[in-house]
């Protein structure tokens, strides 16, 4: 079992892992690796880091630690903190990491999360297994940080139920508003509604919020998920929202996603709804919602926005579906 002396390795591997190099844009995994022997550090490294000037060759952090920075070390009797399931299977003349760790007579070594990856998932952990390899996982709440370190690179390999990004602050109290959106759009990979009214808190008069909220919107339509927009029918409120939408978000689309605005189902939506119960709404497939203050809909807990996936989930889904309605309704009378 992890001990408590365990720990401290996990979250260096950790912050190994955040500094992953990457040789291109396509999702990679983020992995760090820190090496002990007695219960002192003698090397880590992160994916795709360089070593002694090389140009970065983005190979697995397994091998940089192993091969590049402690290739004449015995490492018999050793414990590997490992922030990724060690891979099984790479190609000619490469060799998987698990292998580089049996031969190596390592002692122990400790995953941060599976390779999600499934012709690996799993494999990595009982070659160590079969190897007499002592295995442990990292902890729950540090197995969470790797997920949401590595959602693109879970996503890509089909497992969406990546931990939810954390959002800084409320509507009410955003100490920084630019990371608040940022953070609420970043939770929001597949949809993203966003409702407002009169008050018109997600329209800032603000050039920089309007531009990162424009491009995150933009962002999120051209890899394929959906937005909404719904405002209230307000002569004045839809000639700044249609001003917005022209300025920050419609340029920002690609062509691909702007011919689909005429589609069948767009996946860029803006509606007009005659009566907006929400001031401000936005949510996604993890939902996150923001009523509107003193409406019958205000509860203090929905003010909550540190966003957890088992906060009120029964609540949520309440608003959600109300939202839901709003949507439908909006659509059936589009003008
Ligand atoms: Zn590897």
């Amino acid at each position: 079992m992890a001990s408590d002396g365990d720990r401290d390795f996990m979250t260096l591997a950790v912050t190994e892992a955040r500094k992953s190099l990457h040789k291109d844009a396509r999702p990679h995994p983020n992995v760090g690796v820190v090496i002990t022997r007695n219960g002192d550090m003698i090397g880590c490294a992160a994916h795709g880091e360089r070593h002694d000037g090389e140009d970065p060759h983005c190979d697995h952090a397994e091998f940089i630690a192993l091969q590049k920075k402690l290739p004449n070390d015995t490492l018999q009797g050793c414990t590997v903190y490992t922030t990724l399931e060690p891979c099984t299977k790479r190609n000619l003349p490469k060799l998987p990491c698990v292998d580089r760790l049996i031969d190596r007579h390592v002692d122990r070594v400790v995953i941060g999360m599976l390779d999600p990856n499934q012709i690996i998932t799993g494999k990595g952990l009982m070659k160590l297994r079969k190897a007499n390899i002592a295995v442990d996982l990292f902890p729950p709440d540090l197995m969470a940080q790797l997920e949401e370190l590595n959602r693109d690179f879970m996503r890509e390999h089909g497992v969406s139920d990546s931990a939810p990004v954390p959002c800084h602050g409320t509507k009410y109290d955003v100490p920084d508003r630019e990371r608040f959106w940022n953070d609420l759009l970043e939770s929001a990979q597949d949809e993203f509604i966003l409702v407002g009214n009169s008050n018109k808190s997600w329209l800032r008069r603000d050039e920089n919020q309007s531009r990162t909220l424009g491009e995150a919107i933009a962002r999120i339509v051209n890899r394929g998920g959906r937005v909404v927009i719904i405002s209230g029918k307000q002569k004045k409120t839809v000639t700044r929202t249609n001003a917005f939408i022209a300025k920050y978000v419609v340029k920002h689309l690609s062509a691909d996603s702007r011919a689909d605005l005429e589609g069948d189902a767009p996946r860029f939506i803006y509606a007009q709804a005659a009566r907006v119960n929400y001031s401000a709404v936005l949510s996604d497939d993890r939902l996150l919602i923001m009523p509107r203050l003193n409406s019958p809909e205000f509860t203090a807990e929905a003010m909550v926005l540190e966003l957890r996936r088992s906060l009120h989930a029964t609540q949520f889904r309440h608003y959600k579906d109300d939202i839901n309605r709003v949507i439908w309704h909006s659509a059936a009378s589009r003008d």
